[in-house]
């Protein structure tokens, strides 16, 4: 199910998620990276040793989540939007949900937006809480969410209703605006492979990490055909454009 749609089943995060007794305890990561890549930013941005180190570089990461603090650090280094920080601590009946987002505009602190579940459904109003947005380049922006307690494990996104428009960038590696595909969806392209190949959306480095469920999204709006019944294109894991000096010098060469 996770190949076909690239959304996580029960069964799939009933192996990730922190025990009870934890999340009770405060701000703690949950690692939803399901497929075996080349990739471990997460590892190495770690300075309390909580990801442990990987013996493969394909390997998934694991987590000691005795040792994490839910600083946050690891998801605005991972470049599979993959890492998510829950604290079910924040109030009594809310919790604080911090969430990657590469979208612009980013939402400002103390609005109101829609959160959205790992399929792109509302789920909820959420406030946003804080919006952390590092100069460094590379540095994935990190937006905390407000959330009634319950769905402190079933928002993943969100959507800021009044800055959608045609105009909205909603693939940033190629560049492909909502109002681009609204108009293929109009023209009759209706899979996400044939988007794909006549705009270029999905592409670029990062493979189509979020535009593929909002085109979907975009897909069931406008023909009814549920997103769970739609075909997944096939696509590889993100990539890091790194300079060439990187690899002749290694990470100390200036
Ligand atoms: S939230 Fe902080 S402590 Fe926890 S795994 Fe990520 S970087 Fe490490
Ligand atoms: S995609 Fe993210 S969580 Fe998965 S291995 Fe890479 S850095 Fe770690």
């Amino acid at each position: 199910m996770l190949e076909k749609t690239g959304i996580a089943t029960e069964q799939d995060l009933a192996g990730i998620m922190p025990p009870k007794e934890r999340l009770a305890q405060g701000p703690v990561a949950v690692i939803e990276c399901f497929q075996r890549i080349p990739c471990n930013p997460c590892y190495t941005a770690c300075k309390r040793g909580a990801i442990q180190e990987f013996e493969d570089i394909n390997d998934r990461p694991v987590i000691d989540v005795d040792k994490c603090n839910g600083c946050g650090i690891c998801i605005s280094n991972c470049p599979g939007l993959s890492i998510f920080v829950i604290d079910e601590t924040y109030s009594d009946t809310e919790a604080l949900v911090k969430i990657p987002y590469e979208f612009l505009p980013l939402p400002e602190e103390g609005t109101f937006i829609t959160a959205l579940d790992r399929e792109g459904k509302a789920v909820c109003r959420a406030k946003v809480h804080k919006v952390l947005n590092s100069k460094a380049q590379d540095k994935t922006p990190v937006v905390s969410l407000i959330v009634p307690k319950e769905f402190s494990m079933v928002v993943r996104c969100f959507s800021i209703d009044d800055f959608y428009s045609d105009n909205t960038i909603i693939c940033r590696c190629e560049e492909i605006t909502l109002g681009q595909v609204r108009e293929l969806i109009r023209k009759g392209y209706r899979s996400l492979d044939e988007i794909k190949r006549i705009s270029r959306a999905g592409m670029g480095p990062c493979q189509g990490r979020t535009c593929r469920q909002l085109i979907m999204q975009e897909i069931a709006a406008a023909t009814g055909v549920k997103m769970g019944e739609q075909r997944m294109s096939t696509f590889r894991p993100p990539a890091k454009p790194i300079k060439l000096g990187a690899l002749l010098g290694g990470d100390d060469h200036e």
